[in-house]
């Protein structure tokens, strides 16, 4: 038995790419491990970062985090997307640090916390422009009803999110640090002092050592990819690698004659006389549908580039008049050779965080070094 398809994840890469990033800053680092770690699976990623110099865990959903401590793992982690509802109780006897962005969630952490007779440990998020998550309208009501409660929550820390980091030429992202300063004022003013600051993600983390502080949320970058390579520059220029490789099988390969129309609805036209590769893989494991010829596959040494339109579990490849490949031989879909996840992302019109993320949970994952 042989996989009609895989994901290899390169532990020993994020392994480097952690400890890239820790010899360059002295703020602790936080592996953001949320989406199944980018696709590339939580659980081993999130041992190989707190293995490699991260000292924090960060996801977006408590699930998430129970996930985590379900496998044993103890380390800090915080969750910091839980709309009103969650499992509080949940969070706290799990240990997981909480996010809290409005007064509605400061109240039924609370209540988790009298109900459980634990002290919530809360990050505060506050909106220095992104106008997407954080404290904005309800800041001062919220320091005065934190002062009120201040002996029932642990205020472990005051925290931003950038949104054009990915832009180093932008002031954004420091007008961003400005607002944030006089956040950590008004907090400093009420008597309360977080123990950590943190604001920076990965594009931040590269490209903005003012912004670091006491903490760094790294995301892409641990999964050696650029936050965007047209401005910020490709990862190899930071010493990152690539730890996604994707792989399938060819499930057929035949001779297909000039003028033929390939796939639904007869999008592309076949110039010559050639052979066609069907790869097992489809936008239902994640290979974006509106992909266009820019990507493809590598085989035997040579890239076969995509033809006509992607299908839900396969898509087809032009493997040229002369290839030697055979069904059930495997292709390198991206990964170091061939088409990289950038040029993947590039002919589909998106990113490359939306490449690996969006890799099917169907698709199995081989973890190698
Ligand atoms: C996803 C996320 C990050 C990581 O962003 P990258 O660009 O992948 O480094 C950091 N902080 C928060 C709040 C996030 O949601």
């Amino acid at each position: 038995m042989s996989y009609r398809a895989y994901a290899e994840i390169d532990l020993g890469a994020i392994a480097s790419n952690v400890a890239a990033i820790k010899a360059s800053t002295s703020a602790n680092i936080l592996a953001v491990v949320k989406a199944d770690a980018y696709g590339h699976g939580l659980i081993p990623v999130a041992q190989t970062a707190l293995a490699s110099g991260a000292s924090w865990l960060g996801v977006a959903l408590l699930e998430e985090a129970i996930a985590i401590r379900k496998a044993g793992i103890n380390d800090r982690t915080i969750a910091w997307l839980t709309p009103p509802g969650d499992d509080f109780v949940s969070a706290l006897k799990h240990d997981v640090d909480l996010s809290v962005s409005s007064l509605k969630l400061l109240h039924e952490i609370l209540s988790a916390g009298k109900s459980t007779g634990m002290k919530p440990r809360i990050h505060i998020e506050v909106d220095t422009g992104m106008r997407r998550g954080g404290f904005l309208d309800e800041w001062k009501e919220f320091l005065v009803e934190l002062v009120k409660h201040q002996d029932e929550v642990r205020v472990v820390g005051l925290w931003t999110h950038f949104a054009r980091a990915d832009e180093p030429e932008e002031s954004t992202t420091s007008e961003q640090v400005k607002v944030f300063e006089s956040y950590l004022k008004d907090l400093g003013d009420a008597g309360i002092h977080p123990e950590i600051i943190h604001l920076s993600n990965s594009a931040a983390t590269l490209t903005a050592s003012y912004a670091h502080r006491s903490m760094v949320r790294l995301g892409i970058a641990m999964y050696g990819l650029s936050p965007d390579v047209k401005t910020i520059g490709a990862a190899s220029k930071y010493s990152l690698k690539p730890a996604m490789t994707l792989k399938a099988k060819l499930s057929l390969v035949k001779h297909a004659p000039a003028g033929s129309a390939v796939g639904y609805g007869g999008t592309a036209i076949l110039k010559s006389d050639t052979k066609l590769g069907v790869v097992v893989l489809g936008y239902s494991d994640g290979i974006p549908r509106n992909t266009s010829d820019a990507a493809g596959i590598w085989i035997d040494g040579a890239k076969a580039p995509l033809v006509g339109r992607v299908s839900m579990d396969q898509f087809v490849v032009d493997l040229g008049g002369q290839s030697t490949a055979e069904s059930g031989d495997y292709v390198t879909v991206f990964g170091n050779e061939g088409y990289s996840i950038d040029e993947w992302a590039a002919a589909a019109s998106t990113i490359n965080y939306e490449i690996v993320t969006r890799i099917a949970s169907r698709v199995h994952r081989i973890y190698v070094n």
